[in-house]
């Protein structure tokens, strides 16, 4: 689960780390009067969960209350489209922060290290927003520092890492301290990913975490009552957070047919044999164990309001879960939102000549295995 960067900041914050200040609006009114907290020359930034924000013209420096007031008005509601994100983001918010005077910009993250099962930090002086391209040509500006699980981090190591990643003498005390903070951070939030680019140097001499991005492991949101509200609010997909807000296991996919099903593996089989006949499922979503009708309309209705869906199929293997019932929510749903698109079933299981029957009333076509099903959907779309 990925954090604003609004909401990185406060987390880092609570753990020492320094942030220039700042606060979140909505709009260009609100932008304004943060702005005239901080004296007029601000930064404002779009608070969207995508790379390459400012390259996408998300981040601007503005020297004047009215201009932070302007530019955001101009910004909220747009949608914005980079490299790492084609599809683009629309802007809700923004983040209306300090405008620092930066020197040097370094990067900083810390991560897993899978292959080494070791949490790893990256750092390098080469900071900015070209740092993808500095991983890919000059690998070698980037130090790896893997924190060993008996020890933990030892200063000694510290500072070898940052001479290694060739960090301004000046702050590598404050990077020191910073990369401590980080990893009490990282642990003590379950978080799966910090990444601070660009770390600054000022030209008055402080290091400040002046970007932010945090990923939190959402098996892990139990322990955290404080990241209830952000959770709510982190969706990157906002059919994934509908989908989150009814409880619906739903991740939103790239391709055209809307597939549900129950049970984790019987969808991944079920994306596996779209793919096979030919076409991309638009999303993965599994109903659960022992689903009842109006779970299954809930379902329905969540597909179908992705606009790329142009055929359902819907796979069901009853054990728990009654086909009769699935049958009862899926003719609901029909019922219910109207639906024109075609819908492929099959049933399997507890209750499935109930279940046909109840289907066959309803106009459905259905299907007697998977890849008879998916095969169908791929006929109806071609
Ligand atoms: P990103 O493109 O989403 O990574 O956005 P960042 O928040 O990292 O901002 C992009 C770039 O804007 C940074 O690398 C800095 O060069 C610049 N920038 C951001 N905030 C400030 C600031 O307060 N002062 C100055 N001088 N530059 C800033
Ligand atoms: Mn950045």
């Amino acid at each position: 689960m990925k954090l604003h960067e609004y909401q990185s900041r406060e987390l880092l914050e609570r753990f020492g780390v320094p942030v220039p200040g700042g606060d979140v609006a909505d709009n260009g009114q609100e932008a304004k009067s943060i702005a005239e907290r901080f004296g007029g020359a601000v930064v404002v930034k779009a608070q969207v969960l995508m790379g390459g924000r400012g390259k996408a013209g998300g981040v601007k420096l503005v020297s004047s209350a009215e201009e932070a007031g302007v530019f955001t008005q101009e910004l909220i509601g747009k949608t914005l489209k980079s490299i790492q994100n084609p599809q683009g983001m629309v802007v809700e918010r923004v983040l209306v922060a300090e405008r620092i005077d930066i020197e040097s910009e370094f990067y900083v993250a810390v991560l897993l290290d899978r292959s080494e099962q070791k949490d790893v930090f990256m750092i390098s002086a080469r900071g900015g927003m070209d740092i993808e391209e500095v991983a890919a040509e000059s690998p070698e500006a980037i130090a790896k520092l893997h924190v060993d699980p008996k020890w933990g981090l030892c200063d000694y190591e510290i500072r070898a890492a940052l001479v290694q990643a060739n960090i301004d003498s000046r702050a590598r005390g404050q990077m020191l301290q910073i990369i401590h903070k980080l990893y009490r951070a990282y642990r003590e939030s379950d978080a799966t990913m910090i990444e601070i680019n660009p770390c600054a140097l000022t030209t008055d001499g402080k290091v400040v975490a002046a970007d932010a991005k945090i990923a939190l492991d959402e098996n892990a949101l139990f322990r955290h009552s404080e990241y209830a509200a952000v959770a709510d609010d982190s969706a990157e997909d906002p059919l994934e957070a509908e989908a989150a807000r009814r409880g619906i296991a739903y991740v939103k996919l790239d391709g055209d047919v809307g597939v549900i099903g129950n049970g984790a593996g019987l969808v991944m089989l079920t994306l596996d044999e779209v793919a096979r006949a030919g076409r991309k499922a638009a999303n993965f979503l599994d109903v659960g164990g022992g689903a009842q009708a109006d779970r299954v309309r809930d379902c329905v209705e969540l597909v179908l309001m992705d606009k790329s869906v142009k055929a359902l199929l819907i796979n069901i293997f009853g054990g728990i879960t009654r086909g009769d019932e699935v049958a009862k929510g899926v003719v609901e749903a029909i019922h219910q939102l109207g639906v024109k698109l075609p819908i492929v079933v099959r049933v399997e299981g507890t209750n499935a000549e109930q279940a046909k029957a109840i289907l066959a009333e309803a106009n459905l076509i259905p299907a007697g295995s998977v890849q008879e099903a998916a095969s169908k959907v791929a006929e109806l779309i071609a």
